[in-house]
């Protein structure tokens, strides 16, 4: 079965194409083709990059609307210089990245007009992604027909199963009732790197009392105990929580209500301030890509100094929180840019938890590890960096509903 992916994200569109032929693996194989729009390259001009086995190609397009450029991208599959597949009718299926499925959908879910409705429906609660993944849906209707199944996966829907008093906030409960809850999100992430986890300690995943940190540009972390999510750092919008790239993560609300009453601020200034202005950007002043504080920290900037202490206080506050809730740990796993390849985060965090036996190994720590064990054999908690694989897992989500 040839499956096209669609990771549809507000800036860029990653797509990947897998064959699968039986029971897909845990781990990945490689993609027939890959590509990549970067909807912000100039204003007005999309940028598209193709990736086969042969070739590689970059082309710049102009855009008003994105269909014709999602169409010039998905013609790279069967025509241009290096086709992958003879024509479109050799698409068997896609699987689409959903960023909100709110509190109906707990798993992915072949889509019909019906899922549809319910995705536009919740745009209200996800309005840079929901629009932008429908989009990408009704694209590949256009361009392959309707006849192709196509499937929704949820950055939800592994959170949706969370425990009340994990998902319900203490506010007054009508409120709740109207939709304002946790919901969480980097569920596909949190999800695949715990299965993976289970598979390298070659242990039953509902054997493992697991904190799941997915530290990119957004970052969450998951408590996950017998394969399901009992608590994560994300709230009602991928605003909360841990400090972020852009974002300012959990502050005291009453921030907000200070610079409405006293200063004037609209919903879109605050909107656009703990979104887009906060966060490592925000203190320090220099970037939201951890890779320039570290380099401005090492040109002696205090700000950007500030900014990563912030961030690890932060991490190593909420990691704790998490093992609270769980009882004990057993894994520690980093994923995403950051969590990949900071090893300078990792050793800070986990230094915080020495005191419950958990011990890295720092050579393990500094060799660029990837799908593998970093703690020392007598560590009490098992760290893991790994490298995720969301496409993989939208793909294998969206065989998996297609048998049935
Ligand atoms: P996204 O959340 O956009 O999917 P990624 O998971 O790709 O992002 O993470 C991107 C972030 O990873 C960058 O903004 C940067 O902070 C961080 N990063 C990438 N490479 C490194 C590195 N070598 N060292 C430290 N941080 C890195």
């Amino acid at each position: 079965m040839k499956i096209l992916v669609l990771n549809a994200g507000s800036s860029s569109q990653k797509s990947c194409l897998y064959e699968i032929t039986d029971q897909p693996p845990h781990q990945p194989p490689q993609p027939l083709w890959e590509a990549q729009i970067d909807w912000t390259y100039q204003p007005g001009v999309a940028e598209i990059k193709v990736e086969t086995h042969q070739s590689q190609q970059i082309k710049t397009l102009p855009f008003q609307e994105r269909l014709p450029v999602i169409e010039t991208l998905l013609s790279t599959l069967w025509s241009g210089d290096s086709p992958v597949i003879s024509s479109a009718a050799e698409v068997d299926a896609v699987g689409h990245r959903v960023v909100h499925g709110g509190q109906h959908y707990h798993d992915s879910v072949r889509i019909t007009p019906e899922v549809t409705a319910e995705i536009d429906r919740l745009s209200v609660l996800a309005p840079v992604h929901n629009p932008v993944n429908l989009e990408g849906i009704r694209a590949i209707e256009t361009i392959l027909g309707e006849q192709v199944p196509q499937v929704a996966v949820f950055d939800t829907a592994f959170h949706a199963q969370m425990p009340d008093q994990a998902a319900i906030y203490p506010i007054p409960y009508e409120l709740s009732q109207q939709g304002i809850r946790r919901y969480g999100f980097h569920g596909t992430s949190h999800r695949y790197c715990a299965e993976r986890t289970a598979e390298i300690l070659e242990q039953p995943l509902s054997s493992l009392r697991i904190v799941t940190c997915h530290l990119g540009n957004g970052g969450s972390l998951a408590a996950i105990r017998n394969g399901r999510s009992v608590a994560t750092t994300m709230g009602f919008t991928p605003l909360d929580g841990l400090m972020m790239g852009t974002r300012a993560g959990s502050i005291d609300p009453s921030i907000l209500i200070y610079l409405i009453r006293e200063a004037g601020y609209s919903a879109d200034k605050l909107d656009q301030i703990l979104n887009q202005a906060s966060g490592l950007l925000g203190v320090s002043g220099v970037s939201n890509d951890m890779r320039q504080i570290d380099k401005a920290i090492a040109e002696g900037n205090p700000r950007a100094r500030l900014a990563k202490a912030i961030y690890m206080h932060d991490l190593k506050a909420f990691i704790g929180a998490m093992v609270a809730v769980l009882g004990g740990l057993e894994a520690l796993v980093f994923t995403a840019g950051v969590g990949e390849n900071a090893p300078q985060v990792r050793a800070e965090a986990c230094e915080a938890f020495g005191y419950m036996g958990l011990k890295l190994d720092l050579d393990q720590n500094n060799a660029r590890p990837r799908d593998q064990v970093i703690s020392t054999e007598d560590s009490t908690v098992k760290v893991l960096v790994v490298h995720t694989q969301e496409d993989w897992a939208i793909a294998r989500d969206c065989w998996q509903v297609l048998q049935g």
